[in-house]
């Protein structure tokens, strides 16, 4: 069989592994386990989304992968560990860490998400595999094979930032959920999403990174030619923190009374510190115009036009003239 396939087969068994650990191992339960549970995850939640623990220890994977006949090149070919010293020393990449298995759409496993469960602020607080002969992460979403038959019934998919986001979404039943995982949206992901709806609501964290994140998600959104709405949540809540704050019935009414069209979220954001300032205007006012150019087809980007201009209380012939303007620009 391929090397491709041994790949998986090591993936797999990882993934089997860590979950095994976390159920079972004593301090894969004193640590991970009690960890998941003491953030709200119910058992079956940890099952749906197969998580699981790494050992804090060196070679813990490493020799248990060995003896069931997994090779070195596998395993360093799956991203599981590091080899340093020509080979002399090897080492697992995750310790001490609650695994999150990144799926593909058929529900193999490809790739992991390791958060640490120490408060160092010096250690990463996730660590992600990296680049493998099966995973490229600018085409994955975290989510996506236990979201996309919803997805598609909902006609809707959104989008967060972490794995906690996505697996508190379904907990709290709103299952047509996917992340980005600290990635920025890249074309080939809005494409995958594509495949099951035309319809993103991006949810990204309330703090500015996540503003700054959602801004650009939605350029790319409209770009892709998909509709978008966004939900802002306030200042540090990321939805997973605020189902916790509020409870899963009055976030599921949060998301349904703040869901708005791309065009005033934008404008809410970047109007938020505008005041009187003409000058900060005319630059919102910019910013929302690139948002509408990316949007391929010119019927809607007439109406989005449109809106804008009595969101701005600008001159829609105005902001008609700037967005040749860019269009120019771009050419
Ligand atoms: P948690 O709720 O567990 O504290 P989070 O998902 O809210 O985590 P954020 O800091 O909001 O974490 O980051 C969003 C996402 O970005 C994470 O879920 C993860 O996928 C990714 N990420 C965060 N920090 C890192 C890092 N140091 N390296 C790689 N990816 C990261
Ligand atoms: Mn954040
Ligand atoms: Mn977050
Ligand atoms: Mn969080």
């Amino acid at each position: 069989i391929s090397f491709r396939e041994r790949l998986h087969s090591v993936m797999h068994y990882a993934k089997e592994l860590f979950a095994q650990q976390l159920w079972e191992n004593k301090e894969g339960r004193a640590i991970g386990y009690s960890y998941l549970r003491e953030r709200g995850l119910t058992d079956e939640i940890i099952k749906t989304f197969e998580l699981g623990y790494s050992l804090d220890k060196w070679e813990a994977f490493y020799n248990s992968a060995k003896k069931v006949d997994f090779t070195t090149p596998e395993m360093e070919g799956a991203g599981l560990v590091i080899v340093k010293e020509d080979g002399k020393k090897i080492f697992d990449r995750f310790r001490a860490r609650v695994m999150f298995p990144v799926h593909d759409l058929s529900g193999k496993v490809i790739a992991f998400g390791a958060r640490t469960l120490s408060n160092n602020k010096k250690e990463a607080k996730y660590l992600n595999s990296p680049e493998t002969e099966i995973y490229h992460k600018s085409r994955v979403l975290y989510g996506i094979y236990q979201a996309k038959d919803r997805i598609r019934k909902e006609d809707n998919c959104y989008l967060v930032e972490g794995y906690t986001d996505v697996i508190s979404m379904h907990m709290a039943g709103v299952e047509n959920v996917v992340a980005s995982s600290g990635t920025s949206l890249t074309e080939d992901q809005i494409r995958l999403i594509k495949r099951f709806t035309n319809n993103i609501t991006v949810l990204y964290d309330g703090d500015a990174a996540g503003v700054k994140a959602s801004l650009r998600g939605i350029s790319m959104i409209l770009a892709g030619g998909l509709d978008v709405q966004a939900v802002a949540f306030p200042e540090g809540e990321d939805p997973d923190s605020y189902i916790r704050k509020i409870g899963p019935n009055a976030f599921g009414e949060y998301l349904k009374d703040h869901q708005t069209d791309f065009i005033s979220f934008i404008t809410e954001v970047l109007l938020a510190d505008v005041g009187d300032d003409p000058l900060k205007k005319t630059k919102a006012a910019r910013e929302i115009l690139e948002a509408v150019a990316q949007i391929p087809d010119a019927i809607k980007r007439d109406v989005y036009l449109k809106a804008s201009a009595q969101k701005l209380g600008i001159a829609e012939e105005a902001l008609q003239q700037e967005l040749q303007g860019i269009f120019e620009e771009q050419q």
